[in-house]
């Protein structure tokens, strides 16, 4: 296969494929980790792959680094097909979920790892070295020892060391996965500007729906070594595929339906659904802002069951008489107190009929 047909399945507007599977399959003895799995990666793009802990992210990565032989289906990069191309020779970086430093070396020697084995002449390796450390937001850190840097800065240390050799495509295992929160909400913004800044190519993945969101051009979500949707964040997270995707994303109320016109008869009664939605049997998602609440004696009836305060808003979970939980997204002010008897309705621009 040309380059220039390996690029042909790219949608328009982005570039050739630089990576490209097709029917890409790995079996273990418990059942196949990666089912017949398409996916291109072009030039420049950021592309996250999202699902739960076993549904064959890193077995992913570890097929396109080489590290994992497939059972079936290829691995293209630039068009040439990998199978014959040993680990060392295929020009992919890939940081570990764990990531790994090297503890007995300092972080200067941590990152110039790769540029040693690739035969580096030394003057020209430390100029890179300080280069990225710089680049990373950890300039004259390189005489430092790995055990003097919190986590955040070991992170950081993991990638200079992956991008030094100027990998053409960079995989990350779930990069910011073990940090605390609000640093991880930080430095996915610094690797995003990053990455943008040197153009890098990025195959990430992560079980973390806010960090694939928010690193992500487009976002891929795996379950049970299977594509479920690809898309764009927007595209995604406004349309889930279906009921897996939507309850990943942390969308509950999902429901069976039968769609007749704009209404859907529900466990919660009658639901209006968008204008042109699909007829009969569906599955249905409503977002948490599409629930209303009303006075007690109007709509569906529920009890409040729990509120949580999640900072913008407060999610409210009703509990209806006769029906499964629902989940409402209340104003700080105006969210109702446990033990509440409330009405509810629904706003069919928050409904989505899934596929
Ligand atoms: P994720 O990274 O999404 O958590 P993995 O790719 O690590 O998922 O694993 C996918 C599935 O393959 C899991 O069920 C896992 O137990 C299995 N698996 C992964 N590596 C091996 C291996 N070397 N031998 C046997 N089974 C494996
Ligand atoms: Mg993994």
């Amino acid at each position: 296969m040309t380059p220039a047909h390996a690029g042909a399945g790219a949608e328009p507007g982005r570039g050739p494929a630089l990576l490209s599977l097709t029917e890409a399959t790995v079996r273990f003895p418990g059942g196949p980790a990666l089912d017949g799995v398409d996916l291109e990666v072009a030039e420049h793009e950021i592309v996250c792959v999202l699902g739960p802990s076993g549904s064959g992210k890193s077995t992913l990565l570890r097929a396109v680094a080489g590290l994992q032989p497939l059972d079936s289906g290829r691995v293209l990069l630039e068009g040439r097909d990998q199978a014959r191309v040993p680990a060392h020779q295929r020009g992919v970086g890939l940081m570990f979920q764990d990531h790994q430093l090297f503890p007995q070396r300092d972080v200067g020697r941590n990152v110039a790892f790769g540029l040693q084995t690739r035969a580096v002449p030394r003057d020209q390796r430390e100029l890179r070295v300080r280069e990225l450390l710089e680049l990373v937001g950890l300039p004259g850190a390189g005489r430092r020892a790995v055990a003097s840097l919190s986590g955040g800065e070991q992170q950081r240390v993991a990638l200079a060391r992956a991008l030094a050799p100027r990998p053409r495509l960079l995989m990350l295992d779930e990069p910011l996965g073990q940090l605390d929160r609000s640093l991880r909400e930080r430095l996915v913004v610094e690797l995003r500007e990053l990455f943008d800044e040197l153009g890098t190519t990025v195959l990430a993945v992560t079980h973390d729906q806010g960090e694939a969101f928010a690193l992500a051009d487009r976002v891929v979500v795996m379950r049970e070594g299977r594509i479920a949707q690809a898309g764009s964040p927007l595209e995604v997270w406004q349309r889930p595929a279906d009921a897996f995707v939507a309850r990943f994303l942390g969308f509950d109320n999902v429901v069976d339906a039968t769609v007749s016109g704009e209404v859907a008869d529900t466990a919660w009664g009658k639901v209006p659904v968008p204008d042109g939605s699909a007829q009969g049997a569906q599955t249905l998602l409503v977002r948490p802002a599409g629930v209303r609440l009303v006075p007690a004696k109007e709509g569906l009836r529920c009890r409040v069951a729990a509120r949580t305060f999640r900072g913008t808003h407060v999610a409210v979970h009703l509990q209806p008489t006769d029906a499964p939980r629902l989940e409402a997204a209340c104003g700080l002010r105006d969210a109702p107190a446990v033990g509440d008897a409330v009405g509810v309705v629904f706003d069919p621009d928050e409904v989505v009929v899934l596929g």
